[in-house]
């Protein structure tokens, strides 16, 4: 089979059940070739590896595997990334977050991160990688350590991986500069609504965030400002619709805010730790002090 038989069957198979951007990340995946180079080449002969791969790889897209999974192969922040079942796969509105930390870290000239709930270490692998923070990821699974570290190989960076119940397993005598986490955020009985490949091969506990979908923030509030530095930002993704919520959460923060991703939904919390001294009064713009003049 060819390149170009490669290509129709894939279009025979998959038109209607996966857009041409999946058909061709598919396809350039198998044959380890990028677009240009593939349609320059349509008499490329497909190995009988590559052929059995091919076979392999769209009777499980047909029966709803998400395509990450079936090829086992992701970008994020145009880093590649293994994914496999067991772990989330990393979203692009992820990416929101990511660029949040890196601009807050180059800003703030940090040092150091936590990737926290790192699942495929997408996070941890941007912030080492494009960032050049020190940087720890953690996870409580078992498959989201193991992929994590296979990430960080792959991307030629190194990072202290640990494993533990959230924040249960990091000293807290030795703070962050950044902390970093894409929680589970969906509400328990929000996660039959999913899309039923997510719900189906995805794991729930990279999803479920308790009742309200809150549970994990409600913990960082209390525990996170023990684990940052005086000056240290927290960055988090959140549900398109916990902006308000989340926000209330951490009142008291300084420098709360949530950005939204690039299709305009809330997607990211950030606010420094609490423990941060005020910053001087000189800092302050003079409509933002109390005004002499005023009305009363
Ligand atoms: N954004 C993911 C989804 O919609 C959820 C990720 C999460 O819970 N952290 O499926």
């Amino acid at each position: 089979m060819t390149l170009r038989e490669a290509q129709h069957l894939v279009r025979q198979r998959l038109d209607g059940l996966a857009d041409r951007q999946e058909q061709r990340f598919l396809l350039e995946t198998l044959a380890g070739m990028r677009w240009a180079t593939l349609l320059a080449h349509p008499e490329t002969p497909l190995t009988t590896a590559q052929e059995t791969r091919l076979d392999r790889w769209l009777d499980e897209r047909v029966a709803g595997k998400p395509i990450q999974y079936v090829t086992g192969e992701w970008t994020f922040m145009g880093l590649p990334l293994c994914v496999r079942e067991g772990v989330l796969i990393p979203r692009d509105d992820t990416e929101t977050l990511a660029r949040t930390a890196l601009a807050i870290a180059k800003a703030s000239s940090f040092r150091t991160a936590l990737d926290l709930c790192c699942g495929s270490g997408c996070l941890g692998v941007a912030l080492a990688k494009l960032g050049g923070l020190r940087v720890t990821c953690a996870d409580l699974s078992d498959e989201a350590i193991a992929l994590t570290r296979e990430n960080l190989t792959r991307n030629g960076v190194q990072a202290r991986v640990v494993q533990g119940d959230f924040l249960d397993a990091l000293p807290d005598d030795d703070p962050f500069d950044l902390i970093v986490c894409n929680p589970p955020y969906i509400p328990t009985d929000g996660i039959d609504a999913l899309d039923r490949n997510v719900r189906a091969f995805e794991p729930r506990l990279a999803l479920d965030g308790g009742s309200d979908g809150l549970a994990f923030y409600r913990r960082l509030a209390a525990d996170a400002p023990r684990f940052l530095c005086a000056d240290g930002f927290l960055a988090l993704e959140i549900g398109f619709d916990q902006g308000p919520a989340v926000a209330r959460l951490f009142e008291g923060w300084p420098e709360g805010r949530v950005i939204p991703d690039l299709n305009g939904n809330d997607r990211v919390f950030v606010a420094r730790n609490p423990t941060h001294p005020s910053p001087p009064l000189s800092h302050h713009r003079p409509e933002d002090t109390c005004s002499t003049n005023s009305k009363d």
